[in-house]
Parts: C-alpha cells; sequence; structure tokens
C-alpha cells in the first residue's frame, strides 16, 4: 500500500526543530553553527527522505543497515550524507563502510578492525563515533563506560582502534535511558562530554571534536551540555512506521 507522504508537514516540522536548535544554542551561549541536525529516517519510506532533502536536510540517519542500503541507492543523486546510528554486526562491515560516510555506534574493537579492512578493500574511509554505554542498561550497545574499569577497558581499545587505517574517528555518542522528563538525560549528556575531555587528553592526536547526545525529546538539554549532532527522528518525519 502506497504511504501517503505529508510533504508540507515534514517540511514545517524541519524548520520548527531548526528554529528550536537555533534558539537552544543562543540560550546555550553557543554559535548556531556548533551543533548540526542528523535527520533520523529509520522506518520512513524513500518518499519522505527525499521530502525532508526538499525542505534543506543534507545529514541523514538510519539504524538499520539492510532498510538503509536500499534508500541510499535510490537517493545517491541527492548528495545527502549518511550517518549510521544503531548497532552494526560484524558481517555486515562491507556494507556500511562502502555506503555510509558516518558511523555513530562504532562499539567493538572487533568491529573497528572489520571496518578497517572494509574500508582498505573498498577504498573509502569512514567517519567514526564511539558509542557509550553510561546508564549500564543492558539492553543497549556502546563500550560499557559506567564504571571505571569499564572506561580503563575503552582506553586500552582506543590504543588499538586509533591507529586503523581508514577509520577517522571524531568524537562519542550516547544514548540515555528513554525517559519522558528531558531534564533526566543531563547527567548522561554531561558525563559523555567529561569522558570526551579525558579522552582527549589521553589521546591528543586525535580528534575529539564531536558529541552526538540528544533525540526529539532531550536535544535541547543535550546542547546546553555541549552536544554538536543531536540526532531527531519523530519530532520532524512524525511517528514510526510499522
Ligand atoms: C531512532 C533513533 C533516534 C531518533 O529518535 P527520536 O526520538 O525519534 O528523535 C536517535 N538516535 C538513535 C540512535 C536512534 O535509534
Amino acid at each position: 500500500m502506497a504511504a501517503v507522504i505529508a510533504v508540507e508537514q515534514i517540511r514545517l516540522n524541519y524548520q520548527s526543530i531548526l528554529g528550536r536548535l537555533d534558539s537552544a544554542c543562543r540560550a546555550a551561549g553557543r554559535d548556531a553553527g556548533q551543533v548540526r541536525l542528523l535527520v533520523v529516517t529509520k522506518t520512513h519510506p524513500i518518499e519522505a527522505v527525499q521530502a525532508v532533502g526538499a525542505a534543506g536536510a543534507h545529514h541523514i540517519g538510519e539504524s538499520y543497515v539492510d532498510e538503509a542500503l536500499p534508500k541510499i541507492e535510490a537517493l545517491q543523486a541527492e548528495g545527502f550524507e549518511w550517518h549510521m546510528i544503531g548497532h552494526v554486526q560484524s558481517r555486515k562491515s562491507a556494507a556500511v563502510a562502502g555506503s555510509f560516510d558516518w558511523l555513530h555506534s562504532l562499539d567493538s574493537l572487533k568491529l573497528a578492525r572489520r571496518l578497517s579492512r572494509a574500508c582498505q578493500e573498498a577504498g573509502r574511509s569512514l567517519k567514526v563515533l564511539f558509542e557509550c554505554n553510561i546508564s549500564g542498561e543492558s539492553s543497549k550497545s556502546g563500550f560499557p563506560v559506567w564504571d571505571s574499569a569499564g572506561a580503563g577497558r575503552l582506553v586500552e581499545d582506543l590504543e588499538q582502534i586509533l591507529s586503523l587505517p581508514g577509520l577517522i574517528p571524531m568524537g562519542l555518542m550516547t544514548i540515555p535511558p528513554l525517559s519522558d522528563e528531558p531534564e533526566q538525560s543531563r547527567p548522561y549528556f554531561r558525563r559523555l562530554r567529561e569522558l570526551r575531555d579525558d579522552l582527549s587528553k589521553r589521546f591528543p592526536a586525535a580528534c575529539w571534536s564531536e558529541l552526538s547526545m540528544g533525540m526529539s525529546g532531550d536535544f535541547e538539554i543535550a546542547v546546553q551540555e555541549g552536544a554538536t549532532w543531536v540526532r531527531v527522528g519523530t519530532a520532524i518525519m512524525g511517528p514510526r512506521v510499522g
């Protein structure tokens, strides 16, 4: 069944979120250009992605490799930058290396090695953020950094990952526990920023500029805590389909 795409609604939502992002930056004393909007289009059809592109979006986020590949293929002419934000199984490394520009959810040394090899084979490079599980929720992927032992293991893994060819480390990403109260996310965002500050001292040769944090419900809090990417799906695209 063909879905009716609310092109005009998507445009209005996109404009509205840009406006809120701008206000949040101003209120936090940050330049609007310091925080980029990643539009998350998972479960939404190609026509809806096209609609948000027509509204001005350039960075598109997807969570599932198999769902994303046909969209990337169909929308080549749009010139989008594609961001993978969901957990990647190692066997999907070649597909990610071949089609995506960014990976926000690099969550293991094993995956990093596989992606590095795939990038070299494809003659491409991939910008990566290290996903951090700060809350300790077992449902979440990410490097387990909720205690100091876990943070120590991340440092050990980074000693190997940072020298892998084909991967361009850019920073950190996190997903706080689901909550109706945006303020609940703040400690997780703050912890991610502190962790980034620690890592940038420990590994000063690498780039640590990016903090990917904040979604539809809490992106304004994330901006206050230093986000450079906010990942917004529902508030722009509408409820997830299917
Ligand atoms: C789906 C998803 C988002 C977008 O969530 P919304 O609440 O719809 O804005 C952001 N980040 C990740 C990792 C996601 O999987």
